[in-house]
C-alpha cells in the first residue's frame, strides 16, 4: 500500500466531552507550549509532501477551536505536491467558518454526529448543541465542502437507537453516513462491551431498507466500505476497526498535536519530530526520519485493534 496520507492533530483541546473520546474534558491534555505551532505543522507537512504524502486531514481535538485555522489551511493548500486537504470537526463552529475555510482551500469535511435526537446528542457530547452542528452540516454542503461525511461512533447502551434516523439522513442529503466501531481507548471512556460490530449495525439497517448495495467511492482512500440503497441521495459507510484488520489498506501516518509521528494507531511506536524541529534540525534530517517511518509503515501487517490507554484527541482520531 502506498502511504500517502497524513492526519494532523492541530490541538488536543476540544469544546465537547464525548463519552467515547474524552468525557472528562481536561483529562490528559498537554501544556500548550508542547503543542506544535502552525509554523511547525506547516514545515512537517511540507517535508512529508516532499517524501510522497499527497493527502492531509486536519483533526484534533477540535480543529475549529483554533481561531486562525483558516490561515493554516491557506498555507497547507499551497504546499507543493498536496492534492487533497480535508478536516474532521464536531461541526459546532462550522456554520460560521465554512465559507472562509472553503475560500482558504479546504476541499471537504467529516463531521462527527452520533445522534439526531437532541437529548441523546447532549448525553453523548455533554452539550445541547445539535442545532449548531446541523447548521454547520448545511453550510458545509452549501459552500461545497463536499463530499461531506458524517461519522457516528456506535455504542450499544447508548445510541444504537440512532442508527436508523442517522442512516435516513443519507436518503435525503448527499452525504456519507459512516458508522464507526467503538474502540475503548482509555479508562475514562465507555465500557469495552459497548462495542457493536459493523455487521450488526448493517443488519439493523437492512432490516429496515432491505439489502444494501455495495458502491465504489472514487476518492475514498481509507478503511471505510460504502453501500447505498434505491433512491438514496447519499451513501452508508462502515469503519470496522475492531472486527476487521485493514493494515493492508492503511495508507496513513498520524502527526499528534505534541509532535509525534505515529505510523499506526494501534502500535506503541512513535517518532518525536518536535524534538528535531525545536533542536534546530535541518530539512534533510527530518526528511530522513519521515522516509524511515514510511519504510517501517510498510512492515505493519495484521495488527488487531486492542484496548489501550491513549487519548484519541491528541493523536487525532
Ligand atoms: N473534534 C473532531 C470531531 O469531533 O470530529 C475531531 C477529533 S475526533 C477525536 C475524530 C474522530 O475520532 C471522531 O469522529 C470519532 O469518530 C473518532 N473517535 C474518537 N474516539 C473514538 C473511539 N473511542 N472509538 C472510535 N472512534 C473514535
Amino acid at each position: 500500500m502506498n502511504v500517502d496520507y497524513l492526519r494532523v492533530s492541530v490541538t488536543d483541546r476540544c469544546n465537547l466531552r464525548c463519552i467515547y473520546c474524552n468525557p472528562l474534558g481536561d483529562h490528559g491534555l498537554r501544556e500548550r507550549a508542547g503543542i506544535l505551532s502552525f509554523d511547525e505543522i506547516h514545515r512537517v507537512v511540507r517535508l512529508c509532501a516532499e517524501c510522497g504524502i499527497r493527502k492531509v486531514r486536519l483533526t484534533g481535538g477540535e480543529p475549529l477551536m483554533c481561531r486562525n485555522i483558516a490561515d493554516l489551511v491557506r498555507r497547507l493548500a499551497a504546499v507543493r505536491g498536496l492534492e487533497d486537504l480535508s478536516l474532521t470537526t464536531n461541526g459546532v463552529f462550522l456554520g460560521s467558518m465554512a465559507a472562509q475555510l472553503k475560500a482558504a482551500g479546504l476541499k471537504r469535511v467529516n463531521i462527527s454526529l452520533d445522534a439526531v435526537d437532541r437529548q441523546c446528542y447532549q448525553q453523548t457530547t455533554g452539550f445541547d448543541l445539535l442545532p449548531q452542528v446541523l447548521d454547520g452540516l448545511h453550510k458545509g454542503l452549501e459552500v461545497g465542502l463536499t463530499p461531506v461525511r458524517l461519522n457516528c461512533v456506535v455504542m450499544r447502551d447508548h445510541n444504537l437507537s440512532q442508527v436508523i434516523p442517522l442512516a435516513e439522513m443519507a436518503l435525503h442529503l448527499p452525504v456519507s453516513v459512516r458508522f464507526i466501531e467503538y474502540c475503548p481507548t482509555s479508562r475514562v471512556t465507555r465500557r469495552a462491551d459497548d462495542y457493536v460490530p459493523s455487521a450488526e449495525v448493517r443488519r439493523i439497517i437492512e432490516s429496515h431498507w432491505g439489502q444494501l448495495q455495495s458502491v465504489a467511492m472514487p476518492n475514498a482512500s481509507g478503511p471505510a466500505v460504502y453501500f447505498t440503497t434505491a433512491n438514496a441521495a447519499g451513501t452508508i459507510g462502515f469503519i470496522s476497526g475492531r472486527s476487521s484488520v485493514f493494515c493492508d489498506n492503511c495508507s496513513r501516518l498520524r502527526l499528534s498535536s505534541d509532535g509525534k509521528i505515529k505510523p499506526c494507531l494501534h502500535a506503541d511506536r512513535c517518532y518525536d519530530v518536535r524534538k528535531l524541529l525545536r533542536g534546530g534540525a535541518g530539512d534533510e534530517t527530518i526528511r530522513k526520519l519521515i522516509q524511515r517511518i514510511l519504510r517501517e509503515k510498510s512492515c505493519y501487517t495484521k495488527i488487531t485493534s486492542t484496548a489501550g490507554d491513549f487519548l484519541m484527541q491528541s493523536i487525532g482520531g
